[in-house]
Order: structure tokens, then sequence, then C-alpha cells
């Protein structure tokens, strides 16, 4: 169970499996898993087992594990997926365009040239996004 667990939060019952998610890695504080409207091909969330709103409520414990998942995930994601880059991103309140309130850290892997998509916009399938996690997954 999420610590600071709330009942109406879309990422705790992705947490607890409740909904179902592309699952790239998980810790004892960090859950990672497939954006299901991809900016990038490879974009993923990194999310702390602490219900949060965002990073102003987020203990600094968990913020610092979060970025230690991510450190380890851009590296996987830019071998696994052979990008250029990878972009780091991590929005606060509506106005930022934030629009799930669970506190997250987007990476998107980014290849040269390659224009990104609208945040939050276009679903993505599981049969498309499960073999981009397969190939991060096996650089970890
Ligand atoms: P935010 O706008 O809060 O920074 O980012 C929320 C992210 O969660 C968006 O990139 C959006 O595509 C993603 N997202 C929203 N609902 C779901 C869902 O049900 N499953 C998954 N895997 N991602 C989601
Ligand atoms: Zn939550």
């Amino acid at each position: 169970m999420t610590e600071h667990h709330s009942d109406d939060c879309l990422f705790c019952k992705i947490i607890a499996g409740d909904i179902p998610s592309i699952k790239l890695y998980e810790d004892d504080r960090t859950y990672v898993f497939m954006d299901i409207m991809p900016q990038t091909r490879g974009h993923h969330l990194i999310i702390p087992k602490y219900h949060a709103q965002d990073f102003f409520d987020l203990p600094i414990d968990w913020a610092n594990a979060c970025l230690a998942t991510a450190q380890k995930m851009a590296i996987a994601a830019k071998a696994g997926l052979e990008s250029d880059g990878v972009r780091i991103m991590q929005l606060n309140g509506a106005a930022a365009g934030q629009t799930v309130f669970h506190y997250h850290v987007h990476v998107m892997p980014v290849m040269k040239g390659e224009s990104m998509a609208l945040h939050a916009r276009d679903m993505e399938k599981p049969d498309v996004l499960q073999p981009i996690a397969d190939k991060i997954i096996a650089a970890l």
C-alpha cells in the first residue's frame, strides 16, 4: 500500500495494481511505467509510493528517491532505444500543465530532429508500447 495512499488517485491505483500499467521498474520507494499518451517514443513516468500532489507536498527523501530512479531509467532508455538525448520534465499545478495530481517525473527519450507530440493528448495501444518497454527493461 502506498504511504499517504489516496483512494481516488489514478496513480495510487496503478501502484496497487487496481488499474493496469506497463511496468518498467519498481523498488521499495518508486514505481515506473509507460505513459499511455506518449510525447516521444519511450516516454515513461516515475512515481513515488507516497501520495503527494506535487513537488511542494513531497518530502525531500521521496523526491530524491524519484530522481535516483529517473537517472537509472534515463540511462537505460538512452541505451535501450539508442536515443540521442533524454528530456526530464516535472509539472506542478494545473497552471503548469499538470493533469494527474500524484507527483511524477516524466522521462522522454528524444531522437535528433524529432518533434514532440502534444502533452497528454493521444492514447497509444498497449501492443505498441510493450515492445518499446521491453527494450528499456533489457537495458536496465
Ligand atoms: P502531468 O500532466 O500530470 O504532468 O502528466 C500526467 C501524465 O500521465 C500524462 O503524460 C498522461 O499521458 C499520463 N496518463 C494519464 N492517465 C494515464 C493512465 O491511465 N495510464 C498511464 N500509463 N498514463 C496516464
Ligand atoms: Zn496517489
